[in-house]
């Protein structure tokens, strides 16, 4: 609900700016809606109130995750389909908009936030996955508006302190750092184990520097697109080919022991096998356009191969932080764009339709100001 205001009017000139004002008269925010299939629009967006518990930040910057891509290409991923138009963005940090004493915590602060509201008492929960909890609340997936807007407000349970040099872009990647570290901890690489790698796309790229850090050997990776492959080069890959052909061609058709598939094709799934040593493992990341894989059966039974899943993620938010802190993970030169709000639809159109440059997009909805930071 909201009100068109005419008090903004400049009379003496013929033509008339509109401002959208809340109930309280204060001018309102905007944000990026998820209409439906190929529909992103940016409307006005009338901050709710908060709720218990809740603190309100000013979102400093959100990033633009493969999963927004495909509810904007298919209208949703698999039974999680849009109903109702709804604000994305899952990747975010934010400066606070008041202090928070038991967190040690001033107003304007730079924070993150955990995304995953899990509910802590299924037996998921307390088997210690709360990231298969079925309960799950998930800032930025429907039905629960993300943060591409100015202001949102977010459980204080799931905030997360950043070192104080840490700026918007770094709070931002730590969340697919996140994923990246989990796919890790699932695939468990061996001391200088050769790994091939599927899809260098941010997830790929960050899953490339995780595994070098986890010890792994080399990595060799495939992605299709030519700007992806020069950023796998610089990011530590060992080899880099289009397909997974290459990669089958260099191990002499042998294949890797580990293969981690981070790609969105539908292929994933059977390239991964196929690029898979007898009695491999495969650890599948990537969400398949269309929601569906098709594969050969006999490609990945005869290789009896061990094949896991990554859902999003267990507890990682320490270890992304140290990562990124310590300079072993490179979560800046991946970020191949950074926009306003008003410019989020062209950037969900462009990397759809992966554009060439397009890696990483992040959006900063209220500009790269840094309030508080003196640089
Ligand atoms: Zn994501
Ligand atoms: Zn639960």
């Amino acid at each position: 609900m909201y009100f068109l205001d005419y008090r903004y009017c400049n009379c003496s000139s013929p033509s008339v700016t509109l401002i959208f004002l809340d109930r309280l008269g204060e001018p309102m925010g905007k944000a990026v809606f998820l209409y439906g299939r190929e529909d992103a629009r940016i409307d006005p967006f009338n901050l709710r109130d908060g709720r218990p518990g809740e603190v309100l930040l000013d979102v400093a910057a959100v990033g633009v995750c493969g999963s927004d891509l495909h509810y904007f290409k298919d209208g949703g991923i698999g039974s999680a389909v849009i109903k109702e138009p709804f604000v994305p963005g899952h990747e975010f940090g934010g400066f606070l908009c008041e202090d928070i004493e038991e967190l040690a915590l001033q107003r304007g602060s730079l924070v993150a936030v955990d995304p995953n509201k899990a509910c802590g008492h299924c037996a998921w929960c307390s088997e210690g996955h709360p990231n298969l909890c079925p309960n799950v609340e998930f800032i930025g997936a429907p039905p629960f508006d993300g943060a591409m807007t100015q202001r949102i407000w977010v459980p204080q349970s799931q905030l997360v302190a950043l070192p104080s040099n840490f700026d918007p872009l770094q709070a931002v990647m730590l969340e697919p750092l996140g994923v990246a570290i989990h796919a890790v901890d699932l695939a468990r690489p061996r001391l200088l184990e050769r790994v091939a790698l599927l899809g260098a796309g941010p997830i790929g790229l960050l899953v490339l520097q995780v595994l070098r850090v986890a010890g792994a050997g080399d990595v060799l990776v495939a992605d299709p697109l030519e700007h992806r492959r020069a950023a796998a080069s610089k990011l530590g890959a060992t080899r880099v080919g289009a397909s997974a052909e290459d990669i089958i061609e260099w191990t002499k058709s042998e294949g890797c022991s580990l293969v981690v598939e981070a790609t969105n094709s539908p292929l994933g799934f059977r390239d991964a096998v196929r690029t898979a040593r007898i009695g491999g493992r495969v650890i599948l990341v990537g969400i398949p356009d269309g929601d569906t894989y098709t594969l050969p059966a006999a490609e990945a039974r005869r290789r009896a191969l061990k094949i896991k899943f990554a859902r999003r993620m267990g507890e990682v938010y320490p270890r992304a932080i140290e990562l990124v802190a310590s300079g072993k993970i490179d979560v800046a030169s991946m970020v191949s764009h950074r926009v306003d709000l008003d410019a989020t639809p062209g950037v969900f159109r462009a990397l759809a339709e992966n554009a060439p440059g397009y890696i990483k997009a992040l959006i900063y909805p209220n500009g790269e100001r840094e309030p508080g930071r003196t640089q």
